[in-house]
């Protein structure tokens, strides 16, 4: 039984504050349900409010001051990140629950991610055009925004938020930030490292509290001038039309089925590793973790068999524990979810091979932990097929040939990424170009991707310009185009 309970804040205006009306809520340790990690302030319209006033009144001077000085507050904030990755790793594994060396994962991909955006405050390069006129000189600037909204899931608690506030930043704008009411503090440390990189009052604010609430009013509140998002298709759904109403810029990228196909003439070996990393690797927790496998039936007997065997041989625990392979679901809500997929796979008649049951026993019973989960004889039209799952449950779809294959991968209401194992070059090339995702590999997992490489998905995975590498800057800031005439006479202005 704990005897104290730390109670944390907003950030607002430079300053560390509860929220108008007082109101908190507790968060527990999804690996041990009776061990708290703190409280957080259950925030309201009015706290949402007070954080956009505050990022308006900080806009005029971080706009006005130079780009590569934006850009040296973001190389400090990657410096002291730097120094506290163990700090990082062991609050998101607290908090989230995922293995501590997945932590470490993410905590580098953050910090790949403020390393190259830093450096892009010294690139925030416009264009010269030539003129149709003589004497005349055409550029463009890239310019801030104003005041923009970063929403985040709690899958990835550091990256995510890293590769939306560091752009919005460097291109000047100011930002109000709500992280996931289940990882605010990871949100929170990293805040810290801002502050401690000497970032001025205002320029970044964070709000803890409901979507329901602090998100509506980011997506409704005309004084926000753009919202990344980055969350399930539901959400990002009703904020665009939300956006709408004001006109803002809207960036969502979210929910995935993703699929790997795995042709006969596949390294089998390599593709049950790519297929066990990409659909168990963080619990199954990650918007690119493989959903479905599509399997050619030539290859189907000798893969599956492999498959089982690599899965049972898993290590499921607790992700402070550095033998773990696949920790705890996030949450009770989350733990909630996949069981009820399991239920309705079963029922809807898909084949359990692997898994399928709430742990329990021991340390089992005070955490959310379910069996790496394999669902054979699956069919298109099946909910485990089309469903995000969003959990360690992977669906196995049989094909004749790779016409067959590329149709089923692609029989999806969403496009975040993909991948095919293969040994023959046709094949992948015939993947490449017809698959419906928005990051492809080729014989790798449908994992991840780099810090300075667009990162989005198609279909009802994504929505605007790519987030990372330099298209971030685009959606951060607006284009202005200056035409100048210096021939200082009058000109004929018959022209459109
Ligand atoms: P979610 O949509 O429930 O929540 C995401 C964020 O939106 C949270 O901060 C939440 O509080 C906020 N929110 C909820 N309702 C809102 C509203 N009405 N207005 C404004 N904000 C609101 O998603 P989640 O459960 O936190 O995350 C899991 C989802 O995120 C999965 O679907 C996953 O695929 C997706 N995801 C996508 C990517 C990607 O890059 N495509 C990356 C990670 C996660």
């Amino acid at each position: 039984m704990q005897s104290h309970v730390e109670t944390f804040h907003n950030f607002v205006g430079g300053r560390w504050v509860p929220s108008a009306a007082g109101e908190t809520y507790e968060l527990h340790d999804p690996a041990d349900a009776s061990e708290a990690i703190g409280r957080f302030q259950g925030s309201g319209v009015e706290d949402a409010r007070a954080a956009i006033a505050a990022a308006q009144e900080a806009f005029a001077a971080w706009r006005s001051t130079p780009a590569p000085q934006r850009g040296q507050a973001l190389f400090r904030a990657w410096s002291l990140m730097k120094e506290r990755v163990e700090e990082f790793a062991r609050t998101i594994t607290k908090e989230e629950g995922k293995p501590i060396a997945d932590a470490r994962g993410e905590v580098k991909r953050a910090l790949n991610v403020l390393e190259f955006t830093a450096g892009e405050g010294r690139r925030l390069l416009g264009d010269t055009i030539p003129s149709e006129l003589p004497k005349t000189l055409i550029y463009t600037q890239r310019r801030p925004l104003g005041v923009t909204a970063v929403i985040t899931p709690w899958n990835f608690p550091l990256a995510i938020p890293v590769w939306k506030v560091a752009p919005a930043l460097v291109s000047g704008n100011t930002v109000v930030f709500k992280p996931a009411s289940s990882t605010p503090l990871t949100a929170i440390a990293l805040v810290k490292v801002f502050v401690d990189a000497g970032l001025p009052a205002g320029v970044l604010n964070m709000v803890t509290g409901p979507g329901a609430t602090v998100g509506k009013e980011l997506a409704t509140n005309p004084s926000v001038r753009a919202i990344s998002f980055t969350g399930s298709t539901e959400t990002g759904r009703w904020i665009y039309g939300a956006a709408s109403g004001t006109l803002k810029k809207v960036q969502c990228e979210m929910g995935g089925k993703n699929a790997v196909v795995v042709a006969e003439d596949a390294d089998l070996d390599l593709a049950v590793e790519g297929v066990v990393q990409g659909a168990f690797g963080s619990s199954g927790q990650r918007c690119t973790a493989t959903s479905r496998v599509v399997v050619l039936k030539g290859a189907k007997g000798p893969f599956m068999e492999k498959l089982a065997a690599r899965t049972t041989s898993l290590k499921v625990g607790p992700g402070l524990d550095a033998r773990t392979d696949v920790g705890p679901l996030s949450s009770r809500e989350q733990l909630d979810k996949v069981m009820g997929h399991i239920a309705l796979a079963r029922k809807e008649g898909a084949r359990l091979v692997a898994g399928g049951r709430r742990m329990a026993g021991g340390h089992f019973d005070g955490g959310f932990y379910v069996e790496p989960t394999i669902f054979d004889g699956v069919e298109p039209g099946m909910s485990i097929a089309q469903q995000e799952i969003f959990g360690p449950v992977l669906a196995v779809l049989e094909a004749e040939d790779m016409d067959e294959a590329m149709k089923l991968a692609n029989d999806s209401l969403f496009g975040l990424s993909g991948s095919i194992y293969t040994s023959d070059l046709a094949k992948a090339m015939k993947y490449a170009e017809e698959a419906e995702a928005g990051m492809l590999h080729i014989n790798s997992p449908t994992l991840g991707g780099e810090a300075h490489v667009p990162f989005g998905g198609l279909k009802q995975s994504g929505l605007g310009i790519r987030e990372q590498g330099r298209r971030a800057i685009e959606f951060f800031t607006e284009e202005v185009v200056v035409y100048m005439d210096y021939t200082g006479k009058k000109r004929d202005a018959r022209f459109i």
